[in-house]
């Protein structure tokens, strides 16, 4: 018997399919990874939202979702997620030097703009922090071993 995933929407046999009890119905997905995925990206959804009041105050203006969701299509909502939390003071400080917004709609463009031109360059901070730590590592090498052919050379001019 052939079953529709929830996720993708692929008819798949029954007896491979990864089932899940919601509300005392059985959904059917592809695997296990792929409803975990769908899972933390329905999280991810409601913290960015939760996030997004914050930033601009409680809104049931549908602009926002619409805004979000957009950004969410091409980068997802857990890396939305991710730039929010890294960036909240900047974005908020944003916000505020450009009180006050013609209305509030205004203010979720601006808010929505400011996501948009930034997250494409956006990586997580443990990447970032990994590179710094190499980068840092050659620089040091490089000083240490010309110092010290400086100090090697001038021992020799020195006698
Ligand atoms: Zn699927």
């Amino acid at each position: 018997m052939l079953v529709k995933c929830k996720g993708c929407g692929n008819k798949i046999d029954r007896d491979i399919a990864y089932k899940v009890i919601i509300k005392g119905k059985n959904k059917y997905y592809c695997n296990k990874q792929e409803y975990e995925a769908i899972k933390i990206e329905k999280e991810s959804k409601n913290k960015v939202i939760n996030l997004s009041f914050e930033l601009i105050g409680k809104t049931t203006n549908t602009a926002l979702f619409k805004e979000l969701q957009e950004i969410a299509n091409i980068h997802t909502y857990t890396k939305l997620l991710k730039y929010l939390e890294e960036n909240m003071v900047k974005i908020d400080a944003a916000i505020c030097n450009n009180i006050p917004f013609v209305n509030e709609y205004a203010k979720i463009r601006y808010y929505s703009t400011i996501i948009k031109n930034e997250i494409g360059d956006f990586k997580e901070k443990v990447e970032i922090h990994d590179t710094e730590i190499n980068d840092f590592e050659i620089i040091e090498e490089i000083k240490y071993s010309s110092t010290k052919k400086k100090s090697f050379d001038d021992l020799i001019n020195e006698y």
